[in-house]
């Protein structure tokens, strides 16, 4: 059978999914696997679709010291040991800037105009590229696809894309993209499968995991998201602040003598849920916590989901229905019900069996909007593009 390589590249991974194309053009995951603690303590691990390992093995440091040889030593130990040679290969990319609103098939004009948008994401897009780069210049002939976190929000009205800022800047890039665009067009795509009954209407789907965003759809359309410029805004995040005023990144740099690279290692890493709580990034950890800190922390990212929820109902001009999903939105049943509270204005309550069920309805009879949760799968996006 044909198959579909995904791979999702980050600073100290690199992950991937294997997907068979049956005769109908239908996808069947067949494998995941990473290569974690490049240049650290490089590890290649990977499990069928049962979740029975089929590789666990440790490399030396010198073996795999960066990306491009991590997607080496998976690649060749697909093609040598599993036998999988992809008839084409999907890439998550963070930044198509503003022109791409949909998956581009790649070649070394695409990859140089995708290389422009290093500096809107310079911790993620170079990694997403270092891939690609090195599959093109060793087999030319696969094709690769790249996919878009930007993409599904280039439908956005420029009133919601636009800071106030001169509009020289916004000419220049500097405007709102938004992210996660592969999750919410999974969820969007779903949702006529799952609950046909919403899923031309005015839904609010909140993407909880450690990043963390919400998304306005309108008729399966992103009309408006939390994120922008960068994926620092909106909701606090395991380790990035959400929505702050940069009049707090100035008084770092003024009073603190903070340096760019500094403060951008502070707000991707040091803040969210680890620096409020200054326990861990990790819901799980701080909802099992009894200190005081870490419930404050989690107090904090409801109040600020139920904030963000109030400004995409008025961006949607009502709302028909909310969506859970995610890391959190689709395992932690608490959240779930405190966030409910916060929506209790809009006339939402959740039936608590359903919710502790994880069902894909959880809200009560008597709820004005219906809510759901919905797993994400952006690496079967990923797939059904390429
Ligand atoms: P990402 O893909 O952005 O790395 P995930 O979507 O996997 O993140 O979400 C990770 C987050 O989900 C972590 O904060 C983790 O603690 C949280 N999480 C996973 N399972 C649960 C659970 N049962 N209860 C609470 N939080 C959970």
């Amino acid at each position: 059978m044909d198959t579909i390589l995904v791979v999702n590249a980050g600073s100290s991974s690199v992950k991937f999914q294997v997907f068979a194309v049956d005769g109908e053009g239908r996808l069947h995951r067949q494998l995941k696997g990473q290569m974690d603690g490049i240049g650290s303590r490089p590890r290649l691990r990977a499990s069928g679709i049962n979740g029975d390992a089929v590789a666990e093995r440790a490399y030396p440091i010198e073996a795999v010291p960066d990306v491009p040889a991590a997607m080496a030593v998976a690649g060749a130990w697909l093609r040598d040991e599993v036998r999988m040679t992809p008839m084409a290969v999907g890439h998550r990319v963070v930044h198509g800037g503003p022109d791409y609103d949909a998956p581009v098939l790649v070649d070394h004009a695409v990859v140089a105009r995708l290389e422009r948008y290093a500096a809107l994401a310079p911790l993620h897009q170079p990694h997403n590229l270092a891939p690609i780069k090195s599959i093109l210049a060793n087999f030319p002939a696969l094709p690769q696809v790249a996919c878009f976190d930007t993409a599904f929000h280039r439908d956005h009205p420029d009133v919601a894309d636009v800071y106030a800022i001169p509009y020289r800047l916004h000419e220049e890039g500097v405007r709102r993209y938004g992210f996660h665009g592969l999750s919410y067009e999974y969820i969007a795509k779903t949702l006529p499968e799952c609950a046909p009954e919403i899923a031309s209407r005015r839904v609010i789907v909140a993407h909880l995991g450690s990043g963390a965003s919400m998304c306005a759809l309108s008729g399966g359309r992103s009309i408006e998201n939390t994120l922008g410029f960068t994926a620092l805004d909106g909701l606090p995040m395991g380790t990035r602040p959400g929505q702050l005023d940069p009049g707090v990144v100035l008084y770092l740099m003024s009073a603190k003598g903070m340096t760019a690279t500094e403060l951008q290692n502070f707000l991707y890493k040091e803040c969210g849920l680890k620096g409020l709580s200054g326990i861990s990034n990790d819901m799980r950890e701080l909802q099992s916590s009894q200190d005081p800190r870490a419930a404050f922390a989690v107090e904090y990212f409801v109040y600020r989901v139920g904030l963000q929820a109030g400004m995409l109902a008025a961006a949607l001009q009502g709302i028909d229905a909310f969506v859970f999903t995610a890391g959190i939105g689709e395992n932690s049943a608490p959240i779930r019900a405190r966030v409910a509270e916060k929506l209790a204005w809009l006339g939402v309550s959740i039936d608590a069996g359903a919710n502790a069920a994880h069902a894909l309805k959880i809200s009560g009879p008597a709820s004005s909007v219906p809510i759901y949760v919905v797993p994400t799968d952006e690496e079967r996006m990923i797939a059904e593009h390429t």
